[in-house]
């Protein structure tokens, strides 16, 4: 059997312009899929309206071009499918393997703080509020290709949780692995933040009955120890004027070799060349020097 053909992905969300932070699991993502001789797909997380920035997905599409980060086929946008969500939903909870709850925040911190299945139980069950999913994988390992054997909580591992929330909004976990297996995604590569919610990720891919991809997790950038650089706290966009500075930043960030070059696009293919996995620092967090904060 020949070997499925590579395909990755870069799935920000348009809360506000890309940030060195955001810069790396773009260029490591895109790095690694084309050393894979591979894809490399964008896709915009747009399920969260209220977080939202107005401009920021078109901003963002722009600041990759303009680094010379060109992605495969066209931008696929999580709002074009929210129908799938939808049904997807609609199964699970005909096949009774997902519930509505009405917990509060309180209440699971009363029991807690893991949610512990109750609205599972009722009879009749509910028929409005958040949507859970009946959490029998509890997948509570994985072995990702950076930071090794990867091992979370039991408790978090088995906890039933949200893949619809009660204001309406889809939930990340379910919008994720849904579009990851519709892209036939194989690889995943982004930052450490995402590292235990793969756990979760797994047991629904697993619950679905669909195939878990692979998992990369890079170093997360952080502007102080357990501070990742984000957009919440006002990491500064990176400069779209002199890519040049910026990527060579990233790549010395991932343990690569900088590259000598003008032409963002040459700069990229000598990067392709030189990258090695191996290289990747085996961290989840590295704090920057205040002086990278504005590259
Ligand atoms: N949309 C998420 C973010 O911007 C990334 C999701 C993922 O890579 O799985 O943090």
């Amino acid at each position: 059997m020949s070997t499925p053909h590579y395909i990755g992905r870069f799935a920000p969300s348009p809360s506000g312009p890309l940030h060195f932070g955001s810069l790396i699991a773009a260029l490591g993502s895109y790095l690694r899929a084309h050393s894979q001789q591979g894809q490399w797909l964008v896709r915009i997380e747009d399920i969260d309206p209220p977080r939202e920035i107005i401009g920021a997905s078109d901003d963002i599409l722009r600041t990759l071009d303009a680094y010379g980060l060109h992605w495969h086929g066209s931008v696929l946008y999580q709002q074009q499918r929210y129908d799938a969500y939808q049904q997807q939903i609609d199964e699970l909870i005909r096949h009774d393997q997902a519930y509505f709850c009405q917990c509060t925040r309180k209440i699971i911190q009363a029991h807690g703080g893991i949610y512990d299945g109750r609205c599972g139980l009722r009879q009749p069950r509910l028929t409005q509020g958040a949507i859970r999913i009946r959490n029998q994988a509890n997948a509570d390992n994985f072995n990702d290709l950076v930071q090794g054997e990867v091992t979370v909580d039991k408790r978090f591992a088995a906890e039933d949780f949200i893949i619809k929330r009660s204001d309406g909004l889809y939930a990340y976990q379910l919008a994720v692995v849904l579009d990851d297996a519709y892209q036939g995604i194989t690889e995943v590569v982004r930052g450490c933040d995402l590292l235990e919610a793969s756990c979760r990720q797994i047991s629904l891919f697993s619950l679905l009955g669909l195939d878990a991809p692979q998992w990369l997790h890079l170093p997360l950038a952080c502007a102080q120890k357990g501070f990742k650089l984000s957009k919440q706290n006002h990491a500064p966009a990176i400069d779209t004027k002199q890519p040049q500075a910026s990527i060579n930043a990233a790549l010395s960030f991932l343990g690569q070799p900088e590259v000598d070059v003008d032409a963002v696009e040459v700069m990229l293919q000598q990067a392709v060349a030189q990258f090695s996995l191996d290289r990747i620092p085996k961290h989840k967090e590295i704090v920057l020097a205040a002086t990278n904060l504005a590259t």
